[in-house]
């Protein structure tokens, strides 16, 4: 054979000039065939806020605080969302990161398209002034004590090359959306804590930000002027047309707003979403708790199930041809004959290999 023939067949696998050697054509094919095969990941597809496992880890003094263990968030635009949950559940780091104001440790986080991994400074801190909006739960630490509701709001735009006219203009009309036109031209000291955070709303939304978080907004108010808040983060939500966060431990507020997650030790863990009623509120009549289950196929069943069940370390699992149904470890296999052909086990010990592998 002469040097440079062609073996029969093997004109695909032939290597390219200045190619170190000709890639193996049945494992090419192979891993087109097993990219084809493989579903499309839609996962954040069209939403504004996305974390894919996200973690964050604290170094206190040599050890590892977990404060975000793998947490997968989508927010579609527009969405009014709160995520519920306790005291020290990763609430504000995770605002913190969604701010640009924190980096995380793992995962992937973008927000209107920002990639906060990778985004550098100067884009960072236009990021901050112009993509998002944020409210703190102190009423002192929104505003400046020693100007006026108006001036308060006209401050982002300066940053930013709004002219004086268009300043003062825009923040009086973003006053009276928010229904404290009449706080303009008064100081923080002047206003109640409900008006002072309406106004902090108007101060997040001032440079037209595409998302606006609130790390507790009501933490400081009563019931009543907490449901004001609200009405005035839909109000910003419906007529800015801007994607809204709001964190916080207060579970009312899931009466407040459509789409309720929790989260639990860094994760989150249930949905619930209620309806809105013709007149924007929310009949929490019909609000469904749903589960998150994430990529990985993991969900985490609520704390009263586990418990009235006592599940614990191991469950069995069997699938019906609707729903998935799982057992406590401890019961014995005989209450499954009560159920005779409707389901596959999937305890301990079952191999998991499809036929033909
Ligand atoms: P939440 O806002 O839900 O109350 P945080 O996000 O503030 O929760 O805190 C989550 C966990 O991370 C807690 O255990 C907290 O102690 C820890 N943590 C938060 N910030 C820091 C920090 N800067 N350094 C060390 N640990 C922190
Ligand atoms: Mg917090």
């Amino acid at each position: 054979m002469t040097a440079g023939s062609t073996q029969p067949g093997s004109g695909a696998a032939r290597a390219a000039p200045g190619q170190a050697g000709p890639p193996d054509a049945d494992s090419l094919a192979e891993i087109e065939l097993a990219a084809a095969r493989r579903p499309v990941d839609t996962f954040g597809q069209g939403c504004v806020i996305v974390c894919n496992h996200l973690v964050r880890i604290y170094l206190v003094e040599g050890v590892e605080v977990q404060a975000l263990q793998g947490l997968d968030l989508e927010v579609a635009p527009g969405e009014l969302t709160a995520l519920i949950g306790a005291s020290g559940s990763g609430k504000s780091t995770l605002l913190n990161i969604l701010s640009g104001m924190d980096r995380p440790t793992a995962g992937q986080v973008t927000v209107a398209g920002h990639d906060l991994l990778t985004m550098k400074g100067k884009d960072r801190l236009q990021y901050r002034r112009e993509t998002v909006g944020f409210i703190w739960q102190q009423t002192s630490r929104n505003l400046l004590p020693y100007l006026t509701a108006a001036e308060n709001v006209a401050v982002p735009m300066s940053f930013t090359g709004v002219s004086r006219r268009a300043r003062a203009a825009r923040a009086a009309s973003l006053l009276e959306m928010l229904g404290v036109a009449s706080c303009r031209d008064r100081l923080p000291a002047e206003m109640s804590g409900g008006e002072q955070q309406c106004a902090a709303i108007a101060v997040a939304l001032a440079n037209n930000p595409k998302v606006v978080l609130a790390d507790e907004p009501t933490g400081e108010l009563d019931t009543a002027t907490a449901a004001h808040v609200f009405s005035a983060l839909r109000t910003a939500s419906a007529e800015a047309g801007v994607t809204v966060l709001v964190v916080t431990h207060d579970a009312e507020v899931a009466e407040h707003v459509a789409r309720t997650l929790a989260i639990r030790d860094g994760r989150t863990s249930t949905e619930v979403l209620r309806r809105a009623t013709a007149g924007g509120l929310v009949d929490a009549g019909a609000g469904e708790e749903y589960a998150v289950l994430d990529r990985a196929g993991r969900l985490q069943l609520p704390g009263e199930f586990t418990e009235a069940l006592a599940l614990r370390d191991r469950v069995r699992l069997a699938l019906e041809p609707d729903h998935i149904g799982v057992w406590p470890d401890t019961v014995p296999p005989a209450r499954d004959a009560e159920r005779p052909g409707r389901h596959r086990q999937a305890g301990p010990g079952r191999s998991g290999r499809r036929e033909g592998e």
